[in-house]
């Protein structure tokens, strides 16, 4: 993947968004320009509709991944994220961990760094199990591996159960879909609609 010195000091960073309460789409565009402040060429991926997973009896969520270029260290990265969180005035219910939340920032990866610590696991330790942080980062770059296994991430999401998603953008990446996820793209399973 990048080697860092190549790109004086900056990494590639990948950054996954969620949200499930309150305008989540406007939530999502406003955190995604404010990454823009530390993430230098920030693009964001289409946001998706996804069912919640864990605890299912929740709304709908939307989901998206952006990524850009940093100079920061990922602590920093993390203290940053966490203060968008805030700002949109993430709260949690204590006894529901994976219950609503307006806004939820997880660093996916830190250009190709393993960092295991109390507070920062990266890369994130359950993104290979999840769609919804595997599909809108592979819309970015298809051709991301892991760091460490050099494990394509495009594997990891076709080896994965279908998940729920509404996929609102099929052109690009589409060799990337199944044809049971093209299928519920179209909204058969949940009632969706496509909306392109
Ligand atoms: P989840 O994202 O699993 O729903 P939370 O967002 O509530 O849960 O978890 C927040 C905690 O996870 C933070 O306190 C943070 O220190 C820790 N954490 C560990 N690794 C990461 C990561 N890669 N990205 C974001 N937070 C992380
Ligand atoms: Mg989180």
């Amino acid at each position: 993947m990048i080697d860092i010195k190549e790109y004086g000091g900056e990494v590639w960073v990948y950054l996954g968004l969620g949200s499930n309460s309150g305008d989540s789409e406007v939530t999502i565009r406003q955190a995604a320009l404010e990454t823009g402040s530390f993430l230098r060429e920030m693009v964001l991926s289409s946001i998706y509709r996804t069912l919640p997973r864990d605890d299912e009896n929740q709304p709908l969520f939307q989901n998206a991944v952006c990524t850009g270029l940093t100079r920061k260290s990922p602590l920093e990265l993390l203290m940053l994220v966490q203060a968008i969180e805030k700002k949109h005035g993430r709260r949690r219910d204590p006894h529901r961990p994976k219950g609503p939340r307006t806004l939820d920032i997880d660093i996916l990866l830190y250009g190709n760094e393993i960092i295991s610590r109390e507070n920062l696991v990266v890369p994130h330790p359950r993104m290979t199990e999840r769609k919804f942080a595997l599909v809108p980062m592979l819309e970015l770059d298809p051709l991301l591996k892991e760091p460490g296994t050099g494990i394509f991430y495009a594997e990891y999401a076709r080896s994965l159960e279908a998940q729920g998603i509404y996929y609102i953008s099929l052109n690009h990446y589409s060799t990337t879909l199944s044809w049971e996820d093209r299928a519920e793209g179209y909204g058969s399973k949940y009632g969706n609609k496509r909306k392109q």
